[in-house]
Parts: structure tokens; C-alpha cells; sequence
């Protein structure tokens, strides 16, 4: 017999696991079952595409029995097994994310958290939430050796031992009494693991009454199924009630609350196929992590392939629940023939345009509904509009913009509707703080001609805007790029020699600050204003390349001046303190858009000596 002791991070894991998720405890079956289940579709897989294993023969099945006097509960599978290496590398250690990210990911209530086990890849050890000692028997398919792994929260051991089929026992030494009585356990089984494609078989360790008394009928048989096992993405989908939907997306997404939207598609023409997807109500805790799981499962004519395919939907869409089964695909698919096969290429094509066009639609007859779902994921649908994208315009469809305009976020066409007759572009206006923008004196021109500007305040804004190009043949501008001033003025400000004199003194001035000084005829109130050359980053995209630790080179504004402001026409008559206002100008108008003024001590310096004058 060998004593191992659990990896640091197991330790650790379990003591929090049973520390505080106890008022959930009853999910340990479930996962253990769905472990069970993942176990009986790997093996179903080698008998179907590799020649070793055909000879086998066995009907998959789950049982679990319950001994009250003993206080054991014991979970059978006579799937792929274990041998002994696996024993120590699947429940001694932690292969995936490890447990900082679950505790980075714990929110302190226990039903969120509770399902943040099954997503992290610890499912097993939850069983030590209701047992203080756990065996496992298991035995590899095509093995004849069994071993034993028996553990209690500190170390455990593993020895020989015998099973008579391959596949794993798992006995449970439970705790307390909560989980001895049958009636509990098999609710808890038909709550979660329902439509698990293989039939779960119940000995109740007694005959029981029927649960409603008011019935007639007889006892329950001792020892019967208890689950459906159906495929239920295989159903017609006038049989399959909300309920049986929201039961099965809670199973194979681990996520206790009830998903958003389902979408269910049975295919039949030219390409056969099933899918059902489900749009979650919380979000994965993995959605801004780049090694996020996939949450789509692959079968190929109802047998389980990977549940690790990336490619199976466009990252943009990562947040999506659910199965895809294709019928004419080889079974023994490879990485390469995923990324290539035609047919799961065109299954892969419908079915982003599938979920797409469901979500429209749900906006067009839901929108309180969509717009819990988009303040949700609307940051990752918006990924999609990074480089090149067939579906760009329906992307498009889907997102939402504050604006000057409008209370309540708009859509683009809801924009494109209201835009004014000779209006040319989509205008838009991007940084990261939202009432920042809507003071930005850049808005000054749009606001007295009463022209709608999207306020485009998240970060992804800055990064994905820029590359859309137009909307429904509408160009989409930035409105402090410099080719817009002439789009919004109806006519060219005439201005005097005097005050083109004073721009070029002014321009010489700042020449280290700026690429140019040019007369604005964007402002109605503010001096000046800073817009950036069509072709360059703006300050918003400079800020987030520097966060993203991108030393990109400094990229210089122009500056715009407001011929009919005040302080210029007072300027043009008395240039004494012309060094020092043109400074001030070019602060004043990076402090309204929101940068930071490279040297506050100097700028304060020169106000205080403008206000003392003044006083
Ligand atoms: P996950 O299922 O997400 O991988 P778990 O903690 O639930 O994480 O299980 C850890 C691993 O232990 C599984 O990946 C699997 O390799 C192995 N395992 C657990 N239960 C069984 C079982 N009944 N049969 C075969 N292998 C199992
Ligand atoms: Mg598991």
C-alpha cells in the first residue's frame, strides 16, 4: 500500500470547498455523476474508432446504491476506468485552472460558487463536502487489474484490488444523515442529472411507498431507472417543455440559475444536424480570461467528441451554452479535420448566423430581456467587429449606444432612422468616461445643429470602433477626427488677417506640442479643442495601447481655435501675453478632454498670473 499525500492546491481546495460551500452541498452528485457520464462517453468513443476496443461488450450504465445502515453511498460506472497513474493524476492533483482561480472566483454565496466547481474542473472533490472518506475502485477498459484509492481530507492511498467490470465504483462514507434518505437522493439526481444520455439506475435499499399518498399505486420497484436518458437536443421540440430546457442547460453548464434564451435547431436538408444553445444569465467566470473553456460540446451522430474545441464558435461568441451533433462527419475527428471539414465548417456558419439573427430578434420583441443579456456579454459580442467579419452588420444590429440624444440606448438603425436629411455620416465619440464625453467641447457643433452623437464609453469601444467602417452604406466617424469639420458647418468661417496672423504666432508657439493650429468651426462656447489627424490613433486608443503596455510614439493633436471666442479677438489686440495664454489654450483644451496636462505646476504658475491681472 502506498501513502501519497494531495498536492498542496488539493488541500487547500477541499478545506474551502467544505468550509464554505456547505449549504450546497447536494451538488457533489451531480458531478459526480456527469464524471461518470463522461466516463461511459470516452469509452463509447474508443469502441466506435478504435479497432482494440470493439470486441468489448457492455450495456453503459450509472448505479448508484444507497446503504443507510452502512451510511455509504456508492456510485457505479462501467466506463473507461482508471489505472493507477490516473488515480494519482486525476484525484491528487488539479489539471486545469488550479484553485487561486477559484478563489479569485468565489463570490461568497454559495450557489453561485457552487457552480464554479463543475466549471473549474474540481467537480470530484466536492464529494468531501458530505463524506470525511472516500474509496474509489476503478479498473481501465481492456485492463484486468482494479486498484483501490481511498482517501480522507489529509493524503490517500492506493493498493490492488478487484472489480468485475471496467469502469469505477465510488463509495462515499457520509457524514450526517442528510444524504442517507433515498426520496432526497433521487430528486437531487432528477433535478440535475436528468438528461445525461445513459440511464441511471437507483437501489433505494428498500421498497417504497409512492411519495404522493393521494395517488393510487403501487411500490416503487427496488431497483429501477431514474433518469430519462434521452439526447434531449435530438427531441422534437413540440415535446420539450421550458423546464426540460433550463434542466438540461443547468447539467451540462454546471450554472444554477436558468439560461436567458435557448436556441434549438434541427436541420434536415442538405446537412443534417441538431444543436441547442443557451444563452446563460450570469456570466462564466472565465469570459475575460484568454484560456477560457469552450462551452459547446461536439457529438457526432449522438456520440460525445470533445467538449475543448475552441473553434467550434467564434471567440466572440465564447459565452454561448450548449451541443452541436452532426450526423455525416467521420467519427474520429482530429484537431485538424475540426478546423477543416466542410460540413462542420457550414454547421459552424449556420449556426453563428442561427444565434445572430435569435438574438435580434429577441431585441426587436424583448428589449428589457436583451438588454440584461447584452450588459452581460454585449462586450464580447462586440469583439466580432475586430478585422475582418462576414456577419459585421448583423453584429452591428445588436449593439447599443448611449447617445447625446436619447435617454435610453439606441441601436444603430434606431440612429439611422432619426439621422438628420442632410446628415452624412454615423457620428461617434469614444474615451473612458462617460460624462467626460459628454461635456467634450467636440460635441459643441453637433449639439446647436441638433445631430445625434453615440457616446461610446467602453474600453473595446476604443479598439473595435475604429475598424468599422460604415453601417448599412453609412460611413461611421469619429467626431474628433479632422475630416468631419466640414460635414457639420454649413458654411466657411471667414476670418481676418489679423487672426490668421495670431494662429500662425500661436502655432509657433506650441510647435513642440502640436502637429497644427487651425481655425475651428466646430465650437460654439470653448476656445479651442483638440482633434487628432485622420489617419492617427486618438487619445482614447493612445491610453489603452499604454495600459496594454504598448509603447506606442507619441502622437501629436491639433489643435482647433475659436476664431469668435472672446479670448481670441481680446488676443488679436493685445499680444503681451501670448506665450503664456497659448499655453493655457492648449491645457485648457486637453483638460477638457480628459488628458493630463504634462506640467501642472507650470500651467497653474501662468493662470495665477493671468487671474491676478485680470483682478
Ligand atoms: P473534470 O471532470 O472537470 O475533469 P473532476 O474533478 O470532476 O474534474 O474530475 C477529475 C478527473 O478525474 C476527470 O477529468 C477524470 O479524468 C477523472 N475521473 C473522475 N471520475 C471518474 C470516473 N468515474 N471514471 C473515470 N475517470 C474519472
Ligand atoms: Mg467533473
Amino acid at each position: 500500500m502506498q501513502k501519497h499525500q494531495f498536492q498542496t492546491q488539493v488541500s487547500d481546495l477541499l478545506n474551502l470547498m467544505i468550509h464554505s460551500l456547505y449549504s450546497n452541498k447536494e451538488i457533489f452528485l451531480r458531478e459526480l455523476i456527469s464524471n461518470a457520464s463522461d466516463a461511459l462517453d470516452k469509452l463509447n468513443y474508443l469502441c466506435l474508432t478504435n479497432d482494440d476496443y470493439k470486441s468489448l461488450q457492455y450495456t453503459p450504465r450509472i448505479d448508484i446504491k444507497l446503504d443507510k445502515e452502512a451510511k455509504t453511498l456508492i456510485i457505479t460506472d462501467n466506463g473507461i476506468g482508471m489505472d493507477e497513474d490516473d488515480l494519482i493524476n486525476n484525484l491528487g492533483t488539479i489539471a486545469r485552472s488550479g484553485t487561486k482561480g477559484f478563489i479569485e472566483s468565489m463570490s461568497g454565496d454559495a450557489k453561485k460558487d457552487s457552480s464554479l466547481i463543475g466549471q473549474f474542473g474540481v467537480g470530484f472533490y466536492s464529494a468531501f463536502m458530505v463524506a470525511n472518506k472516500i474509496e474509489v475502485i476503478s479498473r481501465k477498459a481492456l485492463s484486468s487489474d482494479a486498484y483501490k484509492w481511498s482517501s480522507d481530507t489529509n493524503g490517500y492511498e492506493i493498493s490492488k484490488s478487484t472489480l468485475d467490470s471496467h469502469g469505477t465504483q465510488i463509495t462515499l462514507y457520509l457524514n450526517d444523515d442528510e444524504f442517507t434518505d433515498s426520496f432526497r437522493i433521487e430528486n437531487i439526481i432528477t433535478k440535475y442529472s436528468n438528461h445525461i444520455p445513459y440511464p441511471i439506475y437507483m437501489d433505494r435499499d428498500e421498497w417504497v411507498a409512492p411519495q404522493d399518498e393521494n395517488k393510487e399505486g403501487h411500490y416503487e420497484s427496488k431497483n429501477s431507472q431514474i433518469n430519462k436518458a434521452s439526447a434531449l437536443w435530438r427531441m422534437s421540440k413540440s415535446t420539450l417543455k421550458d423546464s426540460d430546457y433550463n434542466d438540461f442547460y443547468k447539467q451540462i453548464s454546471h450554472d444554477s440559475s436558468d439560461p436567458l434564451l435557448h436556441i434549438h435547431t434541427k436541420a434536415e436538408g442538405k446537412i443534417e444536424y441538431s444543436t441547442l444553445f443557451y444563452i446563460p444569465s450570469t456570466q462564466p467566470f472565465d469570459l475575460f480570461r484568454v484560456d477560457y473553456q469552450s462551452g459547446v460540446k461536439l457529438y457526432v451522430k449522438r456520440v460525445f467528441i470533445t467538449d475543448d474545441a475552441k473553434e467550434l464558435l467564434p471567440p466572440y461568441l465564447r459565452f454561448v451554452r450548449g451541443v452541436m451533433d452532426v450526423e455525416d462527419i467521420p467519427l474520429n475527428v482530429s484537431r485538424e479535420i475540426l478546423q477543416e471539414n466542410k460540413i462542420l465548417t457550414a454547421v459552424k456558419d449556420q449556426s453563428v448566423k442561427k444565434i445572430l439573427s435569435e438574438l435580434e430578434k429577441l431585441l426587436n420583441n424583448d428589449k428589457e430581456k436583451y438588454s440584461k443579456l447584452y450588459s452581460l456579454f454585449g462586450n464580447v459580442i462586440k469583439e466580432g467587429l475586430y478585422g475582418f467579419n462576414a456577419n459585421k452588420d448583423n453584429i452591428l444590429n445588436l449593439c447599443l449606444f448611449k447617445s447625446t440624444l436619447n435617454d435610453k440606448p439606441i441601436t444603430l438603425k434606431e440612429y439611422k432612422a432619426a439621422m438628420k436629411e442632410d446628415q452624412k455620416s454615423i457620428y461617434y465619440i469614444s474615451g473612458q468616461n462617460e460624462s467626460m464625453l459628454r461635456n467634450s467641447p467636440l460635441l459643441e457643433g453637433f449639439k446647436s445643429k441638433g445631430i445625434n452623437v453615440l457616446i461610446c464609453d467602453e474600453e473595446i469601444d476604443t479598439i473595435v470602433l475604429p475598424m468599422v467602417n460604415e453601417y448599412d452604406s453609412i460611413p461611421f466617424k469619429s467626431i474628433n477626427s479632422s475630416d468631419i469639420d466640414s460635414e457639420i458647418t454649413s458654411s466657411e468661417i471667414s476670418t481676418s488677417d489679423e487672426t490668421n496672423a495670431l494662429i500662425s504666432k500661436i502655432k509657433e508657439i506650441l510647435k513642440d506640442e502640436v502637429k497644427d493650429v487651425k481655425i475651428s468651426n466646430r465650437l460654439s462656447d470653448s476656445v479651442a479643442c483638440l482633434i487628432y489627424d485622420k489617419n492617427d490613433p486618438d487619445y482614447a486608443m493612445q491610453t489603452l495601447l499604454k495600459q496594454m503596455g504598448q509603447e506606442a510614439p507619441k502622437i501629436k493633436p491639433i489643435l482647433e481655435i475659436n476664431p469668435n471666442h472672446e479670448i481670441i479677438a481680446k488676443l488679436a489686440n493685445n499680444e503681451l501675453m501670448i506665450n503664456d495664454v497659448a499655453i493655457l489654450i492648449l491645457n485648457m483644451a486637453k483638460i477638457s478632454e480628459g488628458m493630463s496636462i504634462e506640467n501642472p505646476s507650470e500651467f497653474s504658475s501662468k493662470l495665477a498670473k493671468i487671474i491676478s491681472k485680470a483682478l
